[in-house]
């Protein structure tokens, strides 16, 4: 379903990603660890077109862009409508309820009626457990419910592909259990996941395969099992240890 081959990416003058590459069959679940700065943010924004790289090639379903050429707006957004992102702060509009939160994209983007944008997104935030709160603004919410309208919001949109950005790292540590539960669900119904994420754990039960990012680079890959509990380099090994 998704394939990203030999992608640079230069932020003034410092390579980020040095020549990143994976694939990833539908239905499985990818996350992505490595230490702060290694590029995880970027490969994963990358998936997205919200960077732009300078070299590589991204292939997810039928569509292709090749980086490095002069990329249409149309192709730009025919690829992007392929996955949608569940951001580390939530990024909600900030005036809109929960449910119009949801519904702003279909009605916008996807140009469904209103009333029936309304019934898929008042599912979809019973789904994630938020019956209670379809009316209620984001500031009236936690963080870990703001994140599940979020969550809500992009699977909303039925990408072919799901991409979350270290959705628990902005909550305190109560409220990270209802928000990994809701991305475990979302996993054994199915969805296709890339996962940027210090929840090992969370790795360890969901993952189907874990990239260790070092210095723009992939260092290690390999089935959770393996990689968090055998890892080959000290690099990756010195990680884990730290974290854990
Ligand atoms: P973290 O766990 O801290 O989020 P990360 O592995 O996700 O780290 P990235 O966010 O991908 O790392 O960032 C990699 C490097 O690229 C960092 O050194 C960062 O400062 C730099 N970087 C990211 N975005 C930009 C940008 N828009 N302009 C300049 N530098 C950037």
């Amino acid at each position: 379903l998704l394939s990203i081959k030999n992608v640079h990416k230069t932020f003034s003058g410092h390579e980020i990603l040095k020549g990143i590459d994976f694939s990833l069959d539908e239905g499985k679940v990818l996350v992505l660890i490595g230490p702060s700065g290694s590029g995880k943010t970027t490969t994963l924004r990358t998936l997205n077109l919200l960077e732009i790289p300078e070299a590589g090639t991204l292939q997810i379903a039928d569509q292709e862009v090749v980086f490095g050429q002069a990329l249409s707006k149309k192709r730009i957004q025919a690829m992007r409508r392929q996955s949608a992102m569940v951001f580390q702060e939530y990024n909600l509009f900030p005036h809109r309820t929960a449910l119009e939160n949801v519904t702003e994209g279909l009605i916008i983007v996807q140009k469904m009626a209103p009333k029936e944008a309304q019934e898929r997104a008042a599912e979809l935030l019973n789904k994630v457990g938020l019956t209670q709160h379809l009316n209620k603004y984001p500031h009236q919410l936690s963080g870990g419910q703001q994140q599940r309208v979020g969550i809500a919001r992009a699977v909303a949109l039925q990408p072919k592909l799901l991409l979350f950005d270290e959705p628990t790292s902005a909550l305190d540590p109560e409220l990270v259990g209802d928000v990994l539960k809701v991305m475990k669900d979302l996993a054994r119904e199915g969805w296709t996941m890339v996962v940027v994420t210090h929840e090992l754990k969370f790795a360890a039960d969901v993952a189907d395969e874990v990239l260790f990012l070092d210095d723009g680079r992939i260092l290690e890959r390999g089935a959770p099992d393996v990689l968090l509990q055998q890892p080959q380099h000290e690099r990756t090994k010195q990680f884990l240890s730290r974290i854990l």
